[in-house]
């Protein structure tokens, strides 16, 4: 249990979604609030029951919530935030979820000054969005980071970490900063790389559009799936954690540069060593249990590539 009484959620997509039904599945007695700024995700996150009841502002969502979850693109959080000042409960906690961690923490305390402010972000998602994306067991076994600022109470982020857990996360804490900065080259950057190499083979003129799709099992339809995801939260984390993806796309730059060096240079003890770490890498992330270690991450419809 994680003594938080009543949830509020504002945005009701995958994430918001996703934290309701496990709220209504994991921790039956807390009640669950919810509000999305799109009429017609409202009126589906109703029927979903997304949460127990769906509101029709953000004020009336957070009545009375002793936790309030921000669950918008990062560069809506600001203007979320606005929304609920002045409607919040003495005392209440508010997170949010969003990829980036330093902006959204700044643009939280210019929303809400004095308030108790707590940011976090479950690192789970799929490359669906909306109320009909979100699922129950979304954050089962996956890593929750909080960044709780130097003046964080101590027993509000052991109860943000005890919903988390009740949630079926890990939790890690650690500072803003930093968590831009990992999940830079976790995340941010495979975006960024994904993007692009989908990009680029579909603007390719001697390789058709049909050959793509055919041969898509070669390793290129991993990146197909990571390409498709949400176009507005995407702009926003590149445009949030912009000094970090800046940093790491400097050092993956260089690394590329050096693999290209040594295809050049026909150097192939260099190119088996690298790809040799990287393959240990991979392991160490299966030994891990964050991924599945069968072919093609266990398809039915394994193809080889
Ligand atoms: P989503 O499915 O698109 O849901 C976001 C919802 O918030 C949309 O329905 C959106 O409505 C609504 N919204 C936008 N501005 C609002 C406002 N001011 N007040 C109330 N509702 C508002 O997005 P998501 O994938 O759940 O992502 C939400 C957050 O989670 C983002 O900050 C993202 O960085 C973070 N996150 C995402 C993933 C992932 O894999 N997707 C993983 C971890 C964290 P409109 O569509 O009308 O704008």
């Amino acid at each position: 249990m994680s003594g938080f009484r009543h949830v509020a959620i504002i945005g009701l997509g995958l994430l918001g979604g996703s934290i309701g039904l496990a709220v209504r599945e994991f921790l039956p007695g807390v009640v669950s609030t919810g509000y999305d700024a799109d009429p017609a995700a409202r009126q589906r996150a109703a029927e979903r029951g997304l949460t127990g009841m769906v509101c029709a502002s953000a004020a009336e969502a957070v009545a009375g919530a002793d936790l309030v979850i921000l669950c918008v693109p990062v560069g809506a959080m600001g203007a979320a935030a606005a929304e609920i000042a002045g409607a919040l409960a003495p005392g209440a906690v508010v997170s949010d979820v969003g990829s980036s961690k330093r902006t959204v923490a700044e643009a939280l305390a210019a929303a809400l000054p004095g308030a108790a402010i707590i940011p976090a972000h479950p690192v789970a998602g799929t490359e669906h969005s909306g109320p009909d994306a979100g699922f129950a067991a979304l954050f089962r076994k996956r890593w929750c980071i909080i960044t709780p600022p130097d003046n964080a109470d101590p027993a509000q982020v052991a109860a943000l970490t005890a919903f988390w857990e009740a949630l079926g996360a890990k939790v890690e804490t650690m500072s803003a900063g930093h968590h831009d900065l990992v999940l830079a080259v976790t995340s941010h950057l495979p975006h960024l790389i994904a993007y692009t190499i989908v990009g680029t083979a579909s603007d390719l003129e001697e390789v058709t559009r049909g050959e793509v799709i055919k041969y898509s099992a070669g390793g290129f339809r991993d990146f197909t799936r990571i390409a498709a995801s949400d176009p507005t939260m995407w702009r926003d984390v590149f445009l949030s954690n912009r000094d970090a993806v800046l940093e790491m796309l400097d050092t993956f730059s260089a690394d590329l540069d050096a693999l290209r060096t040594a295809i050049v240079s026909r150097d192939g003890d260099a190119l088996f060593e690298h790809f040799t770490r990287t393959r240990a890498i991979r392991r160490s992330i299966i030994a891990e249990g964050q991924d599945d270690a069968r072919p093609d991450f266990g398809r039915s419809d394994h193809a080889g590539g």
